[in-house]
């Protein structure tokens, strides 16, 4: 016997199939097309990651050659100052 829900799966089973075979070069091509900024953002990324290594350092060299500074990591224009 077949039931109403295994009816509908033999109707619905073919659609879906068609639905993924036309999707399928969509998709492919989606994600050639995306590579590139993908791939941009990979290379973004590692900067922003080696400047973030990097940072120590640099502050440590800004307070050694610039003593007395009012930056304090985000403005120069600390209290006092405006
Ligand atoms: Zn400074």
């Amino acid at each position: 016997m077949t039931t109403a829900a295994q009816e509908y799966q033999a109707k619905v089973k073919p659609l879906e199939d068609d639905y993924w075979v036309r999707r399928k070069p969509l998709d492919d091509a989606y994600w050639v097309r995306r590579k590139p900024r993908n791939d941009y953002w990979a290379k973004v990324k590692a900067l922003r990651d080696a400047m973030t290594a990097y940072m120590p350092e640099l502050e440590a060299l800004h307070a050694q050659l610039c003593t007395d500074c009012p930056w304090d990591g985000t403005t120069i224009f600390s209290e006092g100052a405006a």
